[in-house]
């Protein structure tokens, strides 16, 4: 498709039909703030912080779903946009409870990140209290509406990442909300609790109960790991306190995944700490389990395999690989079975 031109912050760029002004400024590496914008999801244009300055035009316009249009004349960050967006942040902030010390999101949190970068520092309006009481009655997501910005990343996000279509926008002016279903609980809700809403949430409204007081961005480590549930393969940022896991996120740009993931990636962590993993062999005499060193359980499960060979041929085993296992581990274990065990009984879990 023929390449367009306009002109951005006073130099001529091009762009391609069909992009909007937010992805041309991206692509020539102009940074416009954004709250609401999710990647890859249909704009909504709900924060009005994205807004830029069109010669010609009477008011300002979201960059996030406006499409941009050869020979404009676009301003991102005149002395006009910057008031607008000062006062987009007021008045978000005059709106429930921003008392950061409190809240679980200081110092990750998108809006306290632009309040300080617009130098904020008064809010001339009154505050309005949020009607909508927190909620804490299921073992996951804590909703705290006082927080909410009514941005709808969540809705995005449940919507058009995960496609569960659990939340949607509720009710109208003050008493907006996001609701799930028809303005049900979570848990008594189609929530499936992947927990994708409280990682695309940008402040504190959606918070993780598990994670609650247990580490802020500042006080994590995070380590990128491969999730242990499926053979998926999901990549995960461990956030690391004191060397125990506080919380489990998903790694954005990274493939498979690309930041998605499933209720037991997200928050089945605890198992790692359980005091009833096995964390020794165990070895079955007399009907009792007892402690055994890897090589004696290795040496007792290889002699038990030559025996069965032996007396009943290489046909006589069979294995079967684990989806959990990573697909070194997979080729590794038909190897056994075909080169040293001589046999072609070997199978994998997720064929069926
Ligand atoms: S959501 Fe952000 S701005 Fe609001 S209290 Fe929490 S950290 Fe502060
Ligand atoms: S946890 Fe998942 S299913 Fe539930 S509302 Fe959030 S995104 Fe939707
Ligand atoms: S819960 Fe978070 S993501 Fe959802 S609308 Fe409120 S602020 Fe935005």
């Amino acid at each position: 498709m023929a390449m367009k031109t306009l002109t951005l912050n006073g130099s001529t760029v091009e762009f391609e039909p069909g992009q909007t002004i937010l992805e041309v400024a991206r692509a020539h590496g102009v940074h416009i703030p954004t709250l609401c914008y999710l990647d890859g999801c249909t704009a909504t244009g709900a924060c009005r912080i994205c807004v830029v300055e069109v010669k010609g035009a009477r008011s300002l316009v979201a960059s996030c779903s406006t499409p941009a249009e050869g020979g404009m004349d676009i301003c991102t960050d005149s002395e006009r946009v910057r008031q607008s967006r000062r006062l987009t942040i007021e008045l978000l902030l005059a709106s429930g409870n921003h008392n950061c010390i409190t809240c679980e999101m200081s110092g990750d949190c998108t809006l306290q990140d632009l309040a300080y970068s617009y130098g904020v520092d008064t809010i001339r309006f009154p505050n309005t209290p949020q009607p909508h009481a927190k909620e804490d009655m299921n073992p996951f997501i804590i909703r705290d509406f006082s927080r909410c910005i009514l941005c709808s990343r969540c809705v995005q996000s449940c919507q058009e990442v995960q496609v569960n279509r659990a939340i949607s926008n509720g009710y109208r002016g003050p008493t907006a909300k996001i609701i799930a279903g028809c303005d049900q609980r979570y848990d008594q809700s189609d929530c499936v609790f992947c927990g994708q809403c409280v990682q695309a949430c940008p402040v504190g409204a959606l918070i993780e109960k598990k994670g609650r007081f247990q580490g802020r961005a500042k006080d994590v480590d995070k380590v990128r790991t491969t999730c242990p549930y499926c053979g998926v393969g999901c990549q995960l940022w461990l956030h690391v306190k004191d060397g125990r896991i506080v919380k489990v996120t998903g790694v954005e740009d990274g493939a498979p995944n690309k930041g998605r993931l499933c209720v037991k990636g997200r928050f089945g962590y605890d198992f790692i700490y359980s005091d009833e993993r096995n964390k020794t062999p165990l070895i079955k005499e007399n009907g009792e389990f007892r402690e055994a060193s890897w090589e004696e359980a290795l040496d007792l499960v290889a002699n038990k395999f030559r025996e069965i060979i032996e007396k009943h041929g290489s046909d006589a085993v069979a294995g079967v690989s684990c989806a959990r296992s990573l697909n070194e581990d997979s080729y590794q274990m038909q190897k056994l079975f075909r080169a040293v065990f001589k046999t072609n009984n070997i199978d994998h879990c997720a064929r069926t």
